[in-house]
């Protein structure tokens, strides 16, 4: 390892430079990339936030070289890594020091905040890897994770941490509810109901998504586009689903009304199995 003593002062004054195209030479939408030197549109630079110009300085192709260079070098480091296990584990040793242990303080200090976002990221990318790791150390730490669990059903009071959690998943779900409420009244237009019984009646009283029928399922206005994604309230937004539909669609945009066969009788055999019921 490459240890520095103290930050080196670069003069860069009378520093000769390479001579390079300037980004302004480049015509307008076109960019030369610095490894092939090839001036490209800017269709084959990727995106990159970080950059001042919100591109990538390598073209597509370079950077897809680059990376694979990358990956066979850290192949390479590692296989030496792992030929040589004792150098491995005289480091890991040597990390365990109070000098070491600041020092790896002192750049997680450094590198928090990106840490923290290209973990998060990573978390978001690979959300099945992250529960396989969680599942295997759960499983590694059977007793660890039991002995947890009881301590804080303890630690919060037991049986009344159970009362509390009802309490609190109540009250979420009445503000919930109350949202929705706030919602309906503050949406646009409004139906009757008898429009909503015709409507039923349109439909044969079944549930355009499930197929099946009052009095099997209660019906409920379900908007197509849903409220809180500024659909209207008018009766030209609704469509019968039962409960478990309804539920199911959630803030969905699904119009099911144009799945609908018209006649009840006549309908085509649902997709789906269901049971106690023949179609032949
Ligand atoms: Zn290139
Ligand atoms: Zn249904």
């Amino acid at each position: 390892m490459n240890e520095r003593k103290s930050p080196r002062v670069y003069d860069m004054s009378d520093r000769p430079r390479a001579p390079r195209t300037m980004l302004s030479d480049a015509p307008p939408g076109m960019r030369q990339c610095p490894r092939c030197k090839r001036m490209l549109s800017v269709e084959h630079f990727i995106k990159d936030r970080t950059r001042s110009d919100g591109l990538y300085p390598y073209c597509r192709e370079c950077k897809r070289a680059h990376n694979q260079e990358r990956r066979e070098k850290d192949k390479a480091t590692r296989k030496i890594w792992e030929a040589r296990p004792e150098v491995h584990a005289r480091l890991r040793e040597r990390d365990k020091l109070p000098q070491y242990q600041a020092r790896h303080k002192r750049f997680y200090e450094r590198h928090r905040a990106e840490n923290t976002v290209k973990c998060r990221e990573y978390r978001h990318r690979n959300p099945e890897r992250i529960r396989a790791i969680n599942a295997r150390i759960r499983a590694k730490n059977k007793e660890v994770v039991t002995a947890w669990k009881r301590r804080y059903y303890y630690e919060r009071g037991g049986r009344e941490m159970g009362a509390a959690w009802r309490a609190n998943h109540r009250a979420s779900r009445l503000a919930a509810q109350m949202a929705r409420a706030d919602r309906l009244r503050q949406a646009e237009g409004s139906f009757t109901g008898s429009e909503w019984e015709a409507l039923k009646d349109q439909y044969d009283h079944t549930c355009l998504r499930c197929q099946r029928r009052e009095t099997e399922i209660v019906l409920t206005p379900d908007h197509v586009i849903p409220l809180i994604k500024g659909g209207r309230n008018d009766i030209g937004n609704i469509q019968p689903l039962c409960r478990s539909c309804n539920s199911t669609k959630a803030t969905h945009t699904t119009d099911y009304r144009v799945t609908w066969k018209g006649d009840n009788s006549e309908r085509d055999i649902p997709s789906f199995p269901r049971q106690g019921l023949l179609f032949e």
